[in-house]
């Protein structure tokens, strides 16, 4: 093994990003590669959750976090079916800020990156794309060679590089696909400075769902279809597509023509998978690279921000004490794999009754729970907890390390 080497993490997404600011700040050296020369990608989930809120605060940055613009939702409504339905409520919850901060993501990473700068063991290199793991003669993975042929050492290679992960492919990590049935249209539409301000976040009808998330001075928009559907979309031309978001979101009006082309919508893929075997010696996947999440409940950062805690809380101490972190890798999974599972069970239902049937014209009425969930104000304590929170949260006990207190 390397033992000076750093340990290397490709990718700077939620999962990369706090791990690699969790194990700098315990004196571990850390190398993030990113591909992509900034943060400012075009999809990047907006949604910061009490639990990633709250990791924040255990390690004395949420104050300073929240300085950052943002918007707060403590309560989660939806439209459905021509009627406004309140379905969760995380004003109850036990943390110091009870609601999901709206905040653009790459807000959040450089925020992040901002932070792991102050430590001279945080080495983020972005433009610089992993190609596929190194091995030693005995297998174990020793470091990861880029795409310019470079290759660099590691003692340990987290792959933190997303639902299309290339290390856990090479690393032959066994893949369990559980299947999705929807694809995500992905578009802005200006928002003029007369705009209605209830548009919803969340609207679906018998015709489809669209998603409008406001940022600023425009609405980040996602309208679910069909998975593969998408040439059927292009060959209805343009106007179709505006006059069906339209028809959706009424709201959505002013700007729509905005959306000139096809060019102006980006086709995001949605996958639902995770390895059954999270590590093999020299490597640990995390974050969607371990689990592809849907955007079902938005909850997929705050899953990725979870393993990159119990990776630092595991891992972080005994790799600051030089310690060899094979024989600890399989902890990370043993602590997450519920956590994950439990929450991709819940994803899978609601592919099941809600967007499959929405995807196939078939939702006439609105489902009892939702009902339910909108009389009975106590109800919605649960759906909170569950998204605002997840399962199994993880607290910070990866150390500062002395040198930085
Ligand atoms: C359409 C859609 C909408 C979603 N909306 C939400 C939402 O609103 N809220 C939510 O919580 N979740 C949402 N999710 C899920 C969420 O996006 C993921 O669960 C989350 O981003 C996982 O974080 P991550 O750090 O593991 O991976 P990612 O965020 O995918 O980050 C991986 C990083 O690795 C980099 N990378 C990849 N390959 C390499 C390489 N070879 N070398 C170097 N760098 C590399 C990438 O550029 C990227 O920065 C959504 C998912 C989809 C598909």
């Amino acid at each position: 093994m390397a033992d000076n080497s750093p340990v290397i993490i490709v990718g700077g997404g939620p999962a990369g990003m706090v791990a690699g600011l969790l194990l700098a700040r315990a004196g571990v050296a850390v190398t993030i590669l990113e591909k992509h020369a900034d943060f400012l990608r075009d999809f990047r989930g907006d949604t910061v959750h009490p639990s990633t809120l709250e990791l924040f605060h255990e390690i004395g940055l949420l104050d300073e976090l929240l300085k950052l613009p943002h918007a707060k939702v403590d309560t989660m409504t939806l439209d459905l079916l021509g009627g406004r339905y309140t379905i969760a409520s995380l004003k109850s919850l036990p943390v110091a800020a009870p609601y999901v901060a709206m905040m653009p993501q790459w807000d959040l990473l450089d925020f992040i990156a901002r932070q792991g700068r102050g430590y001279p063991t945080f080495d983020l290199r972005m433009s610089t794309e992993a190609a596929a793991p190194t091995f030693d003669a005995a297998g174990r993975v020793n470091g990861v060679t880029l795409t310019t042929g470079e290759t660099l050492p590691a003692r340990l290679v987290v792959a933190a590089d997303g639902r299309r992960s290339v290390l856990r492919d090479a690393a032959d990590l066994p893949l369990e696909d559980l299947g999705a049935p929807m694809d995500v249209l992905w578009f802005r539409i200006p928002m003029p400075a007369d705009a209605p301000t209830d548009v919803p976040l969340g609207t679906i009808a018998t015709r489809g769902m669209v998603v409008a998330i406001p940022r600023g001075d425009y609405w980040q928009c996602a309208r679910i279809i069909e998975k593969g559907g998408f040439p059927a979309i292009e060959a209805r031309g343009i106007a179709a597509f505006r006059d069906d978001v339209v028809a959706l979101v009424p709201g959505l009006s002013a700007g729509i023509d905005a959306i000139a082309s096809f060019g102006d919508v980006k086709l995001l893929t949605v996958a639902l998978d995770r390895l059954t075997r999270w590590s093999r010696p020299g490597l640990l996947a995390i974050g969607d690279a371990a689990h592809a999440m849907s955007p079902v409940g938005g909850v997929g950062i705050n899953l990725a921000v979870q393993d990159a805690v119990a990776t630092g809380n595991i891992l972080a101490a005994p790799l600051a004490a030089g310690a060899d972190p094979d024989p600890l890798l399989a902890r990370v999974q043993e602590r997450r794999w519920s956590p994950t599972t439990r929450m991709q069970a819940i994803q899978r239902f609601a592919h099941q009754r809600i967007i499959e049937p929405m995807l196939r014209g078939e939702i006439t009425r609105v489902p009892l729970a939702v009902r339910l969930l909108d009389r009975i104000s106590l109800l919605r304590r649960i759906p909170g907890r569950i998204l605002g929170l997840g399962f199994g949260r993880q607290h910070v006990q990866s150390p500062l390390a002395k040198e930085f207190q």
